[in-house]
């Protein structure tokens, strides 16, 4: 120890103000519309909007209004090819090849056209494996698969189990792979927790097996960087909404490796077709040799020009340094919690999400007892969370936007209201929208 260096106190708003001026990313949140009288940690649920994304849905309308029905070939980027186009622009953030990604779609419609091109039981190999802390319509749709090719979801849907009801054992997943399984469908960063999962293992061991296996990405893509070629995975899929920030219910997008080009898609539409010959408007299916095969209709302009703004961010910013301030801003988070006290039994606060690098995506699970009302509570002092059941409250630092200030803040709030006992005057249940 030296006498004049003395260790910072992490729980001080100097500390916070430091990480800040010191934070090579901060300048691209004045490319983001927030708010001066809140504080926004709901990015993974609802990405903010952008000024370059607001730009690109101009761009659409005008290119509507001056070119009409000429825009699908005339418009720059032209229209026609947008989906492929996103996909080449977005096949860094998952280590995949340009082909091998396209825009297309939304998360759960992606997930059926895919697990219905890749689900194919045969003889004793009838089974999906699945997690029980997945999210909801993922299982859905599972379900429904099962239905479709004749099964029975409750014996063909196997949901491998959580040991503390907050992660899933990879050993778990693995031991679930018998000779019974034809697919396995995973999180890659698991939606209430955020735990993150190790895909290229997984992949591994499905292989090994048999298997085919494909990842939802939906709460990892933007904030993780993938690998999902290296990794060898045969399919993902994602949304565009959360931490890519391209607007509610945007265009999703699709994975599928290489290997499966030719593959014909579960569900085929004339979006797929090879691109060169899709207004030949013959019968015989020739679907495009790449990803966007599995496209099935016409791109919905409106809500896929906002990610064109948003990629021109991811590109500036690079994945790799998002994904660094991201882990030490959780990670300053779950510091605080604990520099603060609130982890003691006097605030009752407890930490849902592993604390490993290796193993978080980018958000914060903060359990409570009083969840629920904490979240109303921390709603009326301005800032913004979620709320998952039974006692979650999700905490998303976004690298492009948040503040170290205001992760500061939200933890000084999260003491006050149970100092203050504020959140006793909110009444017990969550909204419908949580
Ligand atoms: C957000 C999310 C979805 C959303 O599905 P939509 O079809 O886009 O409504 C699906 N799966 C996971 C894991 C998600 O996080």
């Amino acid at each position: 120890m030296t006498q004049n260096k003395p260790m910072p106190d992490i729980a001080t708003r100097a500390y916070a103000d430091s990480l800040d001026a010191n934070d090579d990313l901060a300048p691209f949140r004045n490319r983001f519309h927030t708010r001066a009288d809140q504080i926004y940690m709901d990015g993974n649920s609802l990405g903010l909007l952008s000024r370059d994304a607001e730009e690109m849905v101009h761009t659409a309308l005008e290119q509507w209004k001056e070119l009409g029905i000429d825009g699908w070939m005339a418009a720059e980027p032209q229209w026609f090819t947008l989906g492929e186009h996103l996909g080449e622009l977005s096949a860094d953030l998952v280590g995949a090849y340009p082909d091998e990604v396209v825009v297309t779609g939304t998360t759960t419609v992606n997930q059926h056209q895919l697990v219905s091109t890749f689900y194919r039981p045969d003889g004793i190999r009838r089974k999906i494996i699945a997690t029980e802390l997945d999210f909801p319509s993922d299982i859905y749709a599972l379900q429904s698969q099962i239905l479709l090719k004749g099964g029975d979801p409750e014996r063909d849907l196997v949901r491998v189990p959580s040991r503390d009801g907050r992660t899933i054992d990879e050993e778990d997943i693995i031991e679930a792979m018998t000779d019974e399984i034809a697919l396995a469908v995973l999180p890659s960063v698991l939606y209430r927790s955020g735990q993150l999962l190790n895909i290229g293992r997984l992949s591994m061991a499905a292989h090994e097996r048999g298997i085919l296996i494909g990842f939802d990405c939906a709460h990892s893509v933007g904030v993780v960087p993938h690998e999902l070629t290296a990794s060898d995975v045969d399919f993902a899929y994602w949304c565009t909404y959360k931490y890519l920030n391209a607007g509610p219910g945007s265009v999703g997008a699709l994975y599928v490796n290489r290997k499966h080009f030719g593959t014909r898609p579960g569900l085929s539409g004339w979006w797929g077709y090879n691109k060169d010959r899709q207004f030949d408007m013959v019968h015989e299916w020739e679907g495009a040799p790449a990803a966007g095969a599995w496209q099935i209709s016409t791109v919905p302009l409106l809500s896929t020009a906002p990610l064109l703004g948003s990629l021109r961010i991811f590109r500036e910013a690079g994945i790799d340094r998002v994904r660094k301030k991201s882990l030490k801003q959780t990670e300053y988070l779950m510091n605080l919690l604990e520099a603060t006290g609130l982890l003691s039994p006097t605030y009752g606060y407890a930490i849902g999400t592993p604390v490993e690098d290796r193993r978080r995506g980018g958000h914060v699970a903060v359990e409570h007892a009083d969840g629920a009302r904490i979240t109303k509570a921390l709603k009326n002092r301005g800032i913004v969370p979620d709320f998952r059941e039974p006692n979650v409250v999700r905490l998303a630092p976004i690298a492009l936007y948040t503040t170290f200030a205001e992760i500061w803040t939200v933890v000084q709030a999260l003491k006050g209201i149970i100092d203050t006992g504020e959140y006793l005057e909110q009444d017990e249940g969550r909204n419908i929208v949580a």
